[in-house]
């Protein structure tokens, strides 16, 4: 299971890089263990790997639905070379150990043993690692779209990203825009002369910050976040602009669609054009993934809190693939080892002893539904 791990963090799957070598090094663990991976390849370098492992088919399968791809390293030096795995303190440090190289294999590990103890699967097994959920999911997208018709009946699916063993049932929701302000050029020594587009997103940046986005607050997932993560504009020093883009993240919760979020940031910027008639902004939707909210009470949920021995779930505030592959119509839980705050950071590193307590709680789930 390290082994694998090493070998995923190797494989460097950025953006930048695609998950290809990822998908590969999956596919050939399975393979040297006598099992069956469909690796589906596109644009030269992305990728999605499918292991799917038949049953009589008595029961409904069970889905372990994992990513393939990681943030890039960042600007900030790691203590070692983020995508040289590198073992120490009884941790495994490496850009994806817990986002989520660690889940995925400790879920492939727990498959490979579960097969090779000998145990009689009455429903399906599969497990599928998908690209791009870091960026734009486009890799669940195009797993769902070509399996829907293919899958068996589910009884549900496991996400095994890193929730530090908490049974997770709920979370907010993407919201990523582009929202860009227009101006006019003119010779910066004469500004009068145009219209700086820098100056009117300075403007809009200062309401949106005040900005509280109309929402009925979620029971569990509380209030929408919004945060400005992205700025550019600007072509010369000498030159008044007449372009800048912001790119915001606002975290939404049931109930608040993209449509409304955005309806009500182009009405800050009419009353905004209507205060200044240089005013003006367009609205882009980038990137939008629904919340999720699965009944505690399903039997599904319950079923896994008892073979782990978990009884409390938990909503969070941060965003996965599993509203994606909600959309096969299975009910969905994510749980996984690995601290969230460690990911996206410099130094990211798993426990040792989380992934195989991990493993060992993947295998008391696939018994629990397939035995
Ligand atoms: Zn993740």
């Amino acid at each position: 299971m390290k082994q694998l791990l090493k070998d995923l963090i190797r494989t460097k799957p950025t953006l930048e890089h695609g998950e290809r070598a990822a998908a590969e090094v999956l596919a050939g663990y399975f393979q040297q263990h006598g099992i069956e991976a469909a690796v589906d390849i596109w644009d030269d370098k992305r990728a999605n790997i499918t292991a799917h492992i038949k049953s009589d088919g008595q029961k409904p399968a069970l889905l372990f639905g994992a990513h393939l791809d990681v943030v890039p390293a960042g600007q900030e030096a790691w203590q070692s070379p983020p995508f040289e795995p590198a073992e120490r303190d009884g941790r495994i440090y490496g850009r994806g150990s817990t986002d989520m190289k660690g889940g995925l294999s400790a879920a492939a590990t727990a498959i490979v043993e579960i097969l090779e103890e000998g145990f009689p699967l009455q429903g399906d097994l599969i497990l599928t690692a998908t690209a791009g959920e870091e960026t734009d999911s486009c890799g669940v997208y195009r797993f769902v779209e070509r399996y829907k018709n293919k899958l068996p009946n589910l009884v549900g699916v496991i996400v095994p990203e890193p929730t530090d063993f908490t049974i997770v049932t709920a979370h907010r929701g993407i919201c990523w825009l582009r929202i860009i302000t227009h101006g006019r050029t003119a010779h910066s020594s004469m500004p009068q002369t145009g219209v700086n587009a820098v100056m009117k997103m300075n403007r809009l940046i200062t309401h949106l910050t005040e900005m509280q986005l109309i929402h009925t607050p979620d029971p569990l997932l509380g209030s929408p976040s919004m945060s400005i993560n992205r700025i550019e504009g600007g072509n010369a020093p000498n030159v008044v602009p007449d372009r800048c883009w912001i790119q915001v993240d606002i975290r939404v919760v049931p109930g608040l669609e993209p449509e409304d979020v955005i309806e009500q940031i182009r009405g800050l910027c009419t009353r905004l054009a209507g205060e200044d008639s240089d005013f003006r902004a367009d609205i882009e939707l980038i990137r939008a993934v629904p919340a999720l909210h699965v009944e505690e009470d399903s039997s599904f949920v319950q079923t896994v809190c008892k073979a782990v021995d978990i009884d409390k779930t938990v909503a969070v505030g941060y965003t996965t693939d599993g509203p994606h592959f909600a959309q096969l119509g299975a009910p969905l839980v994510i749980f996984g080892p690995g601290h969230s705050h460690v990911c996206h950071k410099p130094d990211e590193c798993v426990e040792i002893q989380d992934l195989e307590k991990g493993k060992q709680y993947f295998k008391k789930i696939i018994r629990a539904f397939l035995a």
